[in-house]
């Protein structure tokens, strides 16, 4: 793991400064963060890189996960899905298997932190092992249009809390409790996003058999609908009737996405047409992934949803050009024809395709501003001293803070 002032070459000298200043003020408290996987998707990427730096800093920050067993992550992403505002069926079971489990979470989960900081709806109802200490919900997804029946549900945990951070203003939501606005971020100096030499990027490539003399375009993501793969394939194929190139889909699982396996399929299908198609599955390997976003002449993001789309940060960083559909937290990241392209439909996203591998110039141009976009907004410098900021904000509450 990177040290604090590694960073420095990157965001300067008064940020780490600051930092060091916002964790002496927090000593002696214990920060608790709990989700549901310790790998795969963002929120376990984001812990991974945050947890370590807090730590280094001062701040005792520990990391604990609620267990659920198969059913309960099916209803998870189910309710994931509808919160998204996917349309699913809710019925009264699945809140019954949702209690169940957080039922003996409840029972299990030893609670010791003076700020006690859960990720997204799986551990929500630990709320009510509340007492005299500082509990915040950390939402990760784009409830901007959430299904009613799963954010009332939702909702009556959510109040018991001393407050509640989204990712993009318009996710924000009514509630009776105080809303900070904090957006992810990229750790510039893992595994994922460092430099790397080309060697490695050459053997990663050799590796899954690709050649580097087509151009690459990529997604990287977990085999799920709303990252629409299948509508990436088609984008792809429309592309491909006039420009030489090759597609890579490389996701991983995660043990709360139980619904990975069956995407994978229907993506397989969809491709097996195509030998320049290369469904990845990837082991956990950051180092592969960073290798694939470097090797690609266009990285896309295609997702129907998405909280944020830490793929499309991890692009930017390595300036790379970006299509990505303008929902959730993409159009934070992406300034339409300033620092990638947004698109709204599989045309669209072709087209856009088409137009940055034709351009080369204006592909790079536009890759080099959203590595500075990237730079003054979404590394995990900014991202922990926001963090800190709330902690010491749950301190202060008859004050307005505005971070
Ligand atoms: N990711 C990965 N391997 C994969 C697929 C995804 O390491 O096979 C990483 C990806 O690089 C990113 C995170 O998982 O860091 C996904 O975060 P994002 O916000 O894009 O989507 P989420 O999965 O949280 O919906």
């Amino acid at each position: 793991m990177a040290k604090v002032e590694e960073y420095i070459p990157i965001v300067g000298q008064s940020i780490i400064d600051d930092l060091r200043l916002l964790a002496e003020k927090l000593k002696g408290k214990v920060i608790q963060q709990i989700n549901s996987t310790s790998v795969g998707g963002g929120v376990a990427e984001i812990l991974t890189n945050m947890v370590p730096l807090l730590r280094e800093l001062g701040v005792d920050t520990r990391w604990d996960l609620i267990k659920g067993g198969e059913q309960f992550f099916q209803v998870t992403k189910k309710f994931h899905n509808a919160l998204h505002g996917r349309s699913e069926e809710i019925l009264q079971s699945d809140f019954d298997v949702f209690m169940e489990t957080s039922r003996e979470n409840i029972k299990e989960v030893n609670i010791y932190g003076d700020i006690v900081f859960i990720h997204d709806p799986q551990p929500i109802a630990l709320v009510e092992k509340k007492t005299t200490n500082k509990w915040i919900w950390r939402c990760h997804i784009d409830v901007s249009s959430p299904n009613q029946k799963v954010w009332g549900f939702l909702k009556n945990f959510i109040s018991k809390y001393d407050a509640a951070v989204f990712s993009a203003p318009s996710f924000s939501q009514k509630l009776p409790i105080h809303q900070f606005l904090i957006s992810p971020s990229i750790d510039p100096l893992s595994d994922k996003n460092k430099e790397i030499p080309q060697e490695t990027i050459d053997a990663v490539l050799k590796k899954y058999r690709i050649s580097p003399d087509k151009p690459i375009i990529t997604q990287i993501s977990r085999f799920d609908r709303l990252k629409d793969p299948l509508g990436v394939i088609e984008a792809y194929k429309r592309v491909r009737k006039y420009n030489i190139c090759q597609l890579i889909l490389a996701g991983g699982t995660a043990i709360d996405d139980p619904e990975g396996a069956k995407v994978l399929e229907e993506v397989k299908e969809a491709s097996s047409d195509d030998p320049d198609i290369h469904i990845l599955l990837l082991p956990q390997n950051d180092i592969e992934v960073n290798a694939l976003q470097r090797a690609s002449a266009v990285i896309v993001q295609k997702s129907i949803r998405e909280g944020f789309g830490l793929t499309v940060t991890e692009a930017l960083w390595k300036a790379k050009p970006v299509v990505a559909s303008n929902v959730g937290g993409i159009p934070l990241q992406i300034k339409h024809k300033y620092s990638g392209l947004l698109c709204h439909s599989i045309e669209g996203a072709s087209f856009a395709i088409k137009q940055l591998l034709n351009s080369p110039e204006y592909a790079t141009k536009l890759g080099l501003n959203g590595r500075e976009h990237i730079r003054n907004n979404f590394l995990v410098t900014r991202h922990l001293r926001e963090y800190m900021l709330l902690f010491l904000s749950a301190y202060h509450t008859e004050d307005i803070v505005y971070l």
